[in-house]
Parts: structure tokens; C-alpha cells; sequence
């Protein structure tokens, strides 16, 4: 027997793993890859390893993406449709069966641990939306849980499986100390799509229509975001890692500005831009720059060196004030 679990290297998941593999069960962890969470990482490298099990990457992005336009059960708090997440997750994990000759599916999912989108009901909806009912197994919780195919054929014993319920995670800390796990992060991390800052900025995308655009999911990662107009925006690098990357995404841009002798960040302009917005861009430079817009300066602007002279601060710091998506 085999079971494919979704497997994202954190704590929960690694001890579903456990508690199957004790029993005898063959397990393939798949880590699911989206524009927002997932792709290979020494996190989930090291935690497969340690538990001796084969470990694949599935990418899932677009179908994510697609998902993310309108889920059935709606958003969590921030960005983030878990239920139809965990949904989509299993329902590809079930398509998957096959081509790693599986039998069931398992997930680290905990009764009572979310209380949006890990609530009887909500892992109900789980299992409709997945398409997959009674091939989902969930370890952690089985014993609380109602009895699953693999339970009834006897591929796995329901007695082994556990009865964890609620928020308090000291029974899993409990656990991974006798099995003896260490390579696991801290709870809750590793989705962009439950930080506040990022999904106030992914609305903005995604209200203005430009869900299609993948480019803006990295670009708004790591830099400061202002929102000029309807699909119109400017990206500031904060520093020279997030330059780089920013840097990556240059063809997108009707704007784009780099250093020139003075450091300072890449700025890329996203949307049509008016000779109004391209001076702010500008300035924006200015004001970010080792200068701080104290005195004039030279940049690169869509490949040409310009200079701009002594801006007006206080009205700069105005219109950045009402432009800027979080700081
Ligand atoms: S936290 Fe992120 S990865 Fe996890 S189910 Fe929710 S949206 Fe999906």
C-alpha cells in the first residue's frame, strides 16, 4: 500500500507521514508549488529526507491562480482561500494516484486547528470540493474523524491513527520529540497568501483585473508598491537583493530606472505612464537614493543617463503618502 501526502515540510505534515508510515504504508510527500507558496526549498528537502520518504515538487500555478479568481468558500482573513487551497491540493493529489501506483491520499490537517477552514465542516468541503471523499486520510485526527475507505478495506488500523483536536499544538511538539524530528519550521509560515501586507497589494492586482499578469505576484514581494491609477503602478527596489530581483521583471516595465555613479534603487512603472508619473518616479529615485533628494542627481532611465535637480520634499512625501500600498 501507498499513500501520497500533501507534504509541505512543516510540523503537522511531516507527523501525518509518521503515523501512516508506522504503519507499514508506503508514503510519496508532494510539495505543492503556486506563484505564492511551495518550490523546492532545503526545508522540505531535509524534513523528507529525515523521514525517509520520496519527495516530488507538483506545480500547480496556474490552476491556483485560476482558483484564486473566485473560490467557492471564499477567503480567510487575508488573501488566502484555504479550504478551496486544500481542496484543489487534494483533488490533484487524487489525479496523481496512478502515476505513483497510490492507494489513498493523507493530509496533516487537524480537527479544530484553524478555526475558518479546519472545522468539521470545513474539512467536509475539503473533500467535496477535492472530488475525493473517503481517499483522504487524516492522521492526526482520524480517530475523530468518520471512517475512510482505507479504514474500511483494512489497508490501514483506525486505532493507530490519532485523535488531535484544537489549537494547542503541544500534543505535535510532543509527538516529534519521541519520533525524534527536528527538521521543522515554526507554525503558520511559508504562505504569502496569510501576510496582511502582501494581500492588500495582491487585491489591488486582482481588482484591477491584472490576475493574469504573474510578473506582478513577484514584483510586489519585497518592494515598495505605489498605486498611481487602475493597472498603473511603480515598483521600488528597498535594497540591493530585492534590485536584483526586481530587475528580472524589466521588460514589463514602460519604466525603468537604475543607478547611475550614486546608489539608489531600481524603479520599474507598470501601466501608461503620463509625464506627471514618470517625474514622480523620478523623484522617487531622488528621494531614495543616497542623496535623499537633497541635491541633484543623475540616474539611468529606460537606458539613458538624465538627471533630475533638487526635489520638493514635502510635496514628495504628500503624494507618496497617498499613493503607497503599505509601506
Ligand atoms: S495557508 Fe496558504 S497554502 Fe495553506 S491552505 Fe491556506 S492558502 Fe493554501
Amino acid at each position: 500500500m501507498k499513500a501520497l501526502a500533501l507534504f509541505s515540510g512543516g510540523l503537522d505534515s511531516s507527523l501525518a507521514v509518521k503515523v501512516i508510515k508506522e504503519q507499514g504504508i508506503e508514503v510519496i510527500g508532494l510539495n505543492f508549488v503556486s506563484y505564492f507558496f511551495g518550490g523546492e526549498n532545503e526545508r522540505s528537502e531535509k524534513a523528507a529526507k529525515e523521514l525517509g520518504i520520496q519527495l516530488e515538487y507538483i506545480d500547480f500555478k496556474e490552476r491556483h491562480r485560476l482558483m484564486m479568481l473566485n473560490p467557492v468558500c471564499g477567503y480567510g482573513k487575508n488573501m488566502n482561500p484555504c479550504i478551496d487551497c486544500h481542496g484543489l491540493m487534494i483533488k490533484i493529489a487524487y489525479e496523481n494516484l496512478e502515476k505513483y501506483g497510490a492507494n489513498f491520499i493523507i493530509t496533516g490537517e487537524v480537527l479544530g486547528q484553524r478555526p475558518m477552514s479546519q472545522n468539521r465542516i470545513a474539512l467536509k468541503r475539503v473533500d467535496k470540493l477535492s472530488g475525493t471523499t473517503g481517499y483522504v486520510v487524516r492522521p492526526l485526527s482520524g480517530q475523530l474523524m468518520e471512517e475512510t475507505i482505507p479504514e474500511k478495506m483494512g489497508w490501514i488500523s483506525r486505532e493507530k491513527l490519532l485523535n488531535f483536536n484544537g489549537r494547542n499544538r503541544t500534543p505535535q511538539i510532543e509527538l516529534a520529540k519521541k519520533y525524534n524530528l527536528v527538521h521543522y519550521p515554526s507554525p503558520g509560515g511559508g504562505c504569502l497568501l496569510t501576510e496582511p501586507n502582501y494581500s492588500k497589494r495582491l487585491k489591488i492586482i486582482k481588482d484591477d483585473n491584472n490576475f493574469h499578469k504573474d510578473y506582478l505576484f513577484y514584483l510586489a514581494k519585497n518592494t515598495r508598491m505605489y498605486k498611481l491609477n487602475t493597472g498603473k503602478y511603480i515598483f521600488v527596489g528597498r535594497d540591493e537583493e530585492s534590485n536584483q530581483e526586481l530587475s528580472k521583471y524589466k521588460e514589463y516595465g514602460s519604466i525603468y530606472i537604475t543607478t547611475h555613479k550614486v546608489p539608489g534603487p531600481y524603479i520599474i512603472g507598470i501601466g501608461d505612464f503620463e509625464e506627471n508619473d514618470i517625474t514622480f518616479a523620478k523623484e522617487l529615485f531622488s528621494r531614495y537614493s543616497k542623496i535623499k533628494g537633497e541635491c541633484e542627481i543623475e540616474m539611468n532611465y529606460n537606458g539613458e543617463v538624465i538627471k533630475i535637480g533638487i526635489i520638493d520634499k514635502n510635496k514628495l512625501e504628500n503624494m507618496m503618502k497617498e499613493l503607497q500600498i503599505v509601506n
